[in-house]
């Protein structure tokens, strides 16, 4: 399955299956998600991080550290 790397409000990259893509463009990215960040271990807003902007070891590790969203 697709995933997503995405950023927690904290700046961690994690990864996630089930974020909705399909409701997000570039242009309004908001104030993102809820979801519970594997660094945080709590609750945080993260949006879809900038792929471009990240080495591939910070990506791979994201894709390392899954989380999932609450209340699914
Ligand atoms: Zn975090």
């Amino acid at each position: 399955m697709e995933r997503t790397v995405v950023r927690c409000a904290e700046g961690h990259l994690f990864s996630t299956a089930s974020f909705p893509m399909q409701n997000l463009r570039p242009a309004r990215i908001g104030p993102g998600r809820l979801m519970r960040c594997p660094q945080c271990a709590r609750l945080r807003s993260a949006v879809p991080a900038d792929l471009a902007v990240l080495s591939t070891e910070q990506i791979t590790q994201a894709l390392r550290r899954e989380a999932v969203a609450p209340l699914a």
